[in-house]
């Protein structure tokens, strides 16, 4: 079994969060952090450590981070002009939790994709 982290926590309403979405499979609340005006974390409800942990029997909870992502991305208004989607994945990647996310960011021009 996959260690928990917060976003578990999170999942369960055992500490607060602001949750815009959530269902059997996926659950999409703000960033607590946020890094531009539209800063949603979208997660899977299942404990994924990271893309490396992904298997086959992930693919429509995964899948459903899109569809998420798309419904969230209109409901703030920032469909038309556009937004990042983006999942990290260990250190090299920039992760910080272990429970594997999909950040929605927007709400601003984001600039080049990596900084330089
Ligand atoms: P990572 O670097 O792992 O891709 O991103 C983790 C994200 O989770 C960060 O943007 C951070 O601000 C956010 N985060 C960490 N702890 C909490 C928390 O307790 N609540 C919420 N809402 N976001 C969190």
């Amino acid at each position: 079994m996959a260690e928990e982290t917060i976003f578990s926590k999170i999942i369960r309403k055992e500490i607060p969060a602001d949750i815009l979405y959530q269902d059997e499979l996926v659950t999409a609340f703000r960033d607590i952090s946020p890094k531009a005006p539209t800063h949603i974390l979208i997660i899977p409800n299942a404990v994924i450590p990271t893309v490396n942990d992904v298997t086959a029997e992930h693919e429509q909870a995964l899948g459903r981070l899109f569809t998420v992502a798309r419904k969230q991305a209109a409901d703030a208004g920032i469909a038309e002009d556009g937004y990042r989607l983006l999942v990290n994945c260990n250190r090299h990647g920039g992760q910080e939790v272990y429970h594997i996310h999909m950040h929605l960011l927007g709400g601003r021009p984001l600039g080049p994709m990596l900084a330089q």
